[in-house]
């Protein structure tokens, strides 16, 4: 296994540092720093630019788009993009529904839905998951019957990341009822502003409209949008979660969060006036995590290497999965410690004229949300506890 980047990776990360460095554009500069609520302009401003330079889709085939890198250089190009704190790409037409589409779809859908994909002009959104439908993902009961040329559908999702500003979604619907539930279940495309589709937010704790309830009320779509064969919708609906789990360990990003940490914790005083670094508690909480992340990072590299060597990732990611979120869940952890009091959520001060102003230092005023936030991480994507299971029969043989 070598771990050791060649001289031809190491001019790929100048370059692509340079590029980041020039490209990225100003006014986004600083939000992901704040952890600021991101608009749909701020995704696609950032998102445009990499498609015209042929970068937003690495693991594509250079057929469809993608720009033909190596493992080595997806990888570098992740830790840059995390280094320079941009914002992300989203994952659900890049790293989600645009790898379906090329695998399973006809060469019509294939010309119809990756080239919106990939410039930005189609924004799609994930319809797995249902009231009681989550982990156990096979029982989903969102019911679409054939009529003619048409399914007409009829349902609920729920947790469906920012639906309120797609396009077009990516549904899994039960065709047949009276199949094994992971045997009647399709795949189906649906236009956003078909007729009957209701778009509901559910409002998080740190605040934020990031997820959404979708209704679906005899929503017409057309058999045509429907990939790969009826009934047969789980084989792709298993593929893309594969693809969801890549990259979701965010090695890079955490140690972004750490230094962000290690600033704090310079620039706050702790109870006895000394900053917070000095404190030695806390300073060990830093140590150790940053001791977690290094031995997160070899193991990332492993699977990158022995990626490279031809072998798919298996059921290595979900470790990642596990130790990735944990560690950046410890990340807000700590932040919120250094915050002190100035992290608490709704802390304002009122001024002569009754206007509440936040106070505190500026890096505090987004602890608490993210903090809150970032709960997410161990259930979505498959929840921890299920990774554990998956650890438990593939790698352990339980
Ligand atoms: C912020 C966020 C964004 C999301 N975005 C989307 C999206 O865009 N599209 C989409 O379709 N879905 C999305 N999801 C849904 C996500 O995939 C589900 O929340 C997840 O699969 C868990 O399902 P559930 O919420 O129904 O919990 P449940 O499945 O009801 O689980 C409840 C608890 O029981 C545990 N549990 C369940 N089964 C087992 C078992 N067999 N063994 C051990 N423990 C078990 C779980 O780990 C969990 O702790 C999102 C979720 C969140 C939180």
């Amino acid at each position: 296994m070598n771990l050791e980047f060649s001289a031809d990776d190491i001019a790929f990360r100048d370059e692509v540092r340079a590029f980041i460095a020039e490209a990225y554009p100003a006014h986004l500069r600083g939000k992901m720093e704040e952890g600021e609520e991101l608009s749909k302009e701020d995704y696609l401003a950032w998102h445009r630019i990499l498609a015209a330079k042929g970068w937003v889709a690495p693991g594509w085939p250079v057929e469809y788009g993608g720009p033909g890198w190596t493992a080595t250089q997806r990888y570098i190009w992740s830790e840059e993009l995390a280094r320079a704190d941009t914002i992300p790409i989203l994952p659900f037409g890049i790293n989600m529904v645009g790898p379906v589409i090329y695998t399973f779809g006809t060469p019509e859908q294939k010309a119809r839905f990756l080239p919106p994909s990939l410039s930005g002009d189609i924004w799609w959104c994930q319809g797995y998951s249902e009231p009681g439908a989550g982990s156990d993902l096979a029982s989903l009961r969102t019911r679409a019957e054939r009529d003619g040329d048409f399914y007409i559908v009829n349902g609920q999702k729920t947790w469906t990341t920012l639906g309120q500003h797609a396009d077009w979604g990516f549904f899994l619907v039960r065709t047949d009822p009276a199949a094994k539930p992971q045997e009647g279940i399709s795949f189906l495309l649906i236009d956003m502003k078909t007729p009957g589709i209701t778009v509901r937010p559910i409002i998080t704790l740190g605040g934020e409209h990031e997820v959404n309830e979708v209704w679906l009320e005899n929503v017409k779509v057309p058999v045509e949008n429907r990939i790969f064969h009826e009934n047969k919708g789980w084989t792709c609906a298993k593929f893309l979660l594969a693809h969801e789990r890549t990259g979701i360990a965010g090695v890079a990003r955490s140690k972004r969060g750490i230094e962000r940490i290690k600033a704090m914790a310079r620039a706050e005083a702790g109870d006895d006036g000394q900053p917070l670094i000095r404190d030695p508690d806390f300073a060990r909480k830093i140590v150790e995590l940053e001791i977690d992340l290094k031995a997160l990072e070899f193991t990332e590299l492993r699977t990158l290497a022995s990626e490279s060597a031809g072998k798919g990732p298996g059921p290595e990611s979900s470790l990642l999965k596990i130790k990735g979120t944990e560690i950046q869940q410890r990340i807000t952890e700590l932040a919120l410690e250094a915050a002190g009091h100035y992290g608490a959520p709704y802390f304002r001060g009122i001024n002569q004229d009754g206007n509440a102003f936040p106070i505190g230092p500026d890096y505090s005023r987004r602890v608490a949300p993210t903090y809150f936030n970032m709960r997410k991480t161990s259930i979505y994507g498959g929840s921890n506890e299920i990774q554990r299971n998956i650890i438990a029969k593939m790698v352990l043989g339980l």
